[in-house]
């Protein structure tokens, strides 16, 4: 999915129309001992799908990605291809696309319920009136189980608070034009994605707290995760022990069970579909998500690998395995 999806974003102005700002920065993903199976299993699994990804032990780290530090890593893989784009440019771009082809997007408007009759979804409920449609998608992230919940199906996603430092890189490591290879360190728990005007944005994979309430959780970030992330990302790349803290922020995340997101209809509900639980890696995917849900909507058919992301997965115990303890990473 992100393979495809990576083509879109190069080629997104052809595609879609617009700059979504994609940049070619290569990513690197390091580990130590305990990960490296599952690293070693996840690249041989891409380079079958043809991604071009290779592995590369400590000491070759340097050499794909100068900036960062090789030492105590026992396996890493580099990918050349992979890159970061400008998520609201992304969006706005999808969505201009969408009202070219005649699509109506009102914002603001908030959807209290789901409407149903006799096993048929008949359309919405705003908090501007009702709107009559014979399909409904629900892709409202984290607040989708409430949604969902109103026509009684119940969606297993759990929110996820996620914090980010944004560090300000010295000038000598690149300037403010300057940009570096996404990092993924696995051992040190932290991303490292490049933006621009000499910025770099500090993520964790820990298995992050628990927001229990997705409307009131805190946004912020603590003193002591900005000592987390500026410790950690100096220990990834060194040049960061001198870069200046630009404050964060927490986002949050809609985990599944199995950080798996959820593609398909809602029975028993005709017309009523979701696109839910992307665990916190739905962005990249995007592009093929929609894809895959326009089909399906469109056809009745499901595209044959679309069929692992069903609804009812989990409790056929046909749960997907991701290889790392904190779901799929980047
Ligand atoms: C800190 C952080 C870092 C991330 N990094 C990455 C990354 O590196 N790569 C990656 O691929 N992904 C990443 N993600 C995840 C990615 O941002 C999400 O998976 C993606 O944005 C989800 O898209 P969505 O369309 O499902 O939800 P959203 O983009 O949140 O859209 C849902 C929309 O529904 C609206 N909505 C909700 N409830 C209602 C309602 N009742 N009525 C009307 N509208 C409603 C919301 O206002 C929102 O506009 C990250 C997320 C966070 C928090």
């Amino acid at each position: 999915m992100a393979k495809e999806s990576l083509s879109v974003y190069q080629h997104f102005n052809d595609i879609v129309g617009g700059d979504c700002g994609f940049i070619t920065t290569g990513m690197i993903v390091m580990t130590n001992e305990q990960g490296a199976d599952a690293l070693r299993e996840n690249v041989k699994m891409q380079q079958a799908q043809g991604v071009h990804t290779h592995l590369l032990n400590g000491s070759e780290v340097g050499q794909a990605a100068q900036e960062y530090n090789g030492e105590g890593v026992a396996l890493a893989c580099y990918e050349p291809d992979a890159g970061v784009a400008d998520p609201m440019a992304t969006t706005h771009c999808f969505a201009q696309r969408a009202r070219d082809f005649g699509s109506i997007i009102r914002e603001g408007v908030v959807v209290s319920h789901i409407l149903h009759e006799n096993s048929r979804v008949t359309g919405v409920r705003t908090l501007d009136g009702d709107i009559h449609a014979p399909t409904v998608v629900i892709a409202a992230n984290v607040w989708s189980g409430r949604l969902a919940q109103t026509a009684g199906v119940t969606l297993p996603l759990t929110p996820t608070r996620h914090p980010m430092l944004s560090l300000r890189r010295p000038n000598d490591f690149g300037g403010r034009h300057g940009i570096h290879a996404v990092g993924l360190d696995i051992t040190r728990q932290i991303y490292l994605r490049p933006d621009l005007g000499g910025v770099t944005l500090v993520g964790s994979t820990a298995d992050v707290l628990a927001a229990s309430d997705p409307d009131h959780y805190a946004q912020g970030i603590s003193e002591e995760e900005i000592t987390f992330f500026r410790a950690n990302a100096a220990g990834s790349i060194p040049a960061l022990a001198r870069a200046v803290p630009r404050g964060g922020w927490a986002g949050i995340y809609d985990d599944t069970p199995d950080y798996h997101p959820i593609l398909d209809r809602l029975e028993p509900y005709a017309g009523l579909y979701c696109a839910v639980g992307f665990s916190g890696h739905g962005f990249k995917l995007s592009p093929q998500i929609g894809q895959w849900m326009s089909t399906f909507i469109l056809t009745g058919s499901k595209p044959l690998d679309m069929q692992h992301f069903a609804y009812d997965r989990f409790a056929q115990g046909q749960q997907i395995q991701p290889r790392y303890p904190s779901g799929v990473l980047g």
